[in-house]
């Protein structure tokens, strides 16, 4: 079973094949900077490090028409988030801001 974590100390996303008779939690680490401050990131997150997309349980978007920023909370789906809408224009040419020193708490 292979899930996606992410490493709050680098950014880094990466995935890692868990056993499945693994009797206890994993000592997980992060194989770009060996750091333990790792977390399970949703599986449609970005591969690779320096992609942080994540803003605590909110994105932060830019609208590519009026530029308008504004806050949602993170998306189920990427389906969800292609719907989404600027408040202001309401096109939806949205973009997410980069954010680097922010954590993913959307697990699922
Ligand atoms: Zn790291
Ligand atoms: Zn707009």
């Amino acid at each position: 079973m292979e899930r996606r974590f992410f490493c709050s100390k680098c950014a880094n996303v990466f995935d890692v094949t868990i056993p499945e008779n693994a009797c206890s939690v994993m000592e997980m680490r992060c194989p770009a900077c060996n750091s333990q401050q790792v977390s399970v990131a949703p599986p449609w997150a970005p591969l690779g490090s320096g992609l942080n997309i994540f803003t605590g349980d909110e994105w932060a978007y830019e609208c590519g028409e009026c530029k308008f920023q504004f806050r949602l909370s993170i998306p189920k789906s990427p389906d969800e988030n292609k719907l989404r809408k600027c408040p202001k224009c309401h096109c939806n040419n949205l973009k997410s801001i980069t954010c680097s020193n922010a954590l993913p708490l959307y697990c699922g």
